[in-house]
């Protein structure tokens, strides 16, 4: 298959923006970024900027989605968890490079948006469930632990606690941190033994704010939901 000349192009400028890593730069020329997209927004999918996917979220522009798959530093091995799964793409992408994507929504409309996008692509590598992505996959104590987590809304202060005690010890979790309208850094942290954390600043960021609990489901309106695929 041909990719799309504007898929071609984004490749160029990421490549130009330093994004090296020709396994990332791969999936993300196999994953469609308009098909994530509201239909209003769908000419502007392969520009390298946010676009918003309703209910106040967004999809991340697409440098910030390579960089963070490529500072993750993950392999065909892993099993990584996402909060976050807004639209999909940015597990999508993933679910190119790795064993199996785990991703978490608090938004029950957007997950199942995101989800048949899935179905729809053949990504049959994801998992993914409408929940508080803050307490970690659910699952008995100690039964689930992952390679590799990646957060692509903002925690003020804090990385949430039930995160790193899901992270496998040597695995690394990458996210923002910092208020709403203050300077964010996206972070990363190595687990090196169960207690110790190496943690590193990366890049100044822009991301939503992560979220506690679920939005109740008759908490949005007709106009919400035509917002996502208007
Ligand atoms: N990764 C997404 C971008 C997501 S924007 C993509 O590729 O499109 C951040 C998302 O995090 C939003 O959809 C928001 O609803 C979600 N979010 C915020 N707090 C959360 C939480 N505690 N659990 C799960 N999802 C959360």
């Amino acid at each position: 298959m041909t990719p799309d000349p504007s898929i071609i192009r984004l490749i160029i400028q990421l490549r130009q923006a330093g994004i090296t890593d020709t396994s990332v730069l791969s999936a993300i020329e196999k994953t469609p970024r308009d098909y994530f997209v509201p239909p209003h927004f769908q000419v502007h999918a392969y520009e390298d900027q946010a676009v918003p996917i309703g209910l106040g979220q967004t999809i991340s522009q697409p440098y910030i989605v390579a960089y963070m798959t490529q500072e993750l530093k993950v392999d065909k091995t892993h099993s990584v968890l996402e909060i976050g799964t807004g639209s999909g793409y940015q597990a999508a992408v993933l679910s190119h490079l790795v064993r199996r994507v785990y991703t978490i929504e608090r938004h029950k409309p957007l997950l199942e948006l995101a989800e048949k996008r899935f179905h729809e692509l053949g990504l049959r590598n994801i998992t993914a469930m409408a929940g508080d992505g803050m307490k970690g996959w659910p699952a008995a104590v100690g039964e689930m632990k992952f390679d590799r987590i990646i957060v692509t809304a903002a925690c003020e202060g804090e990385p949430p606690v039930a995160l790193l005690a899901q992270l496998k010890v040597g695995g690394m979790m990458i996210i923002p941190v910092g208020a709403q309208g203050q300077t964010q850094f996206l972070k990363r942290y190595k687990k090196e033994s169960e207690e110790v954390f190496a943690v590193q600043e990366l890049l100044p960021v822009r991301f939503v704010p992560l979220l506690p609990d679920v939005p109740r489901n008759n908490s949005y309106t007709e106009h919400d939901l035509e917002e996502l695929t208007a």
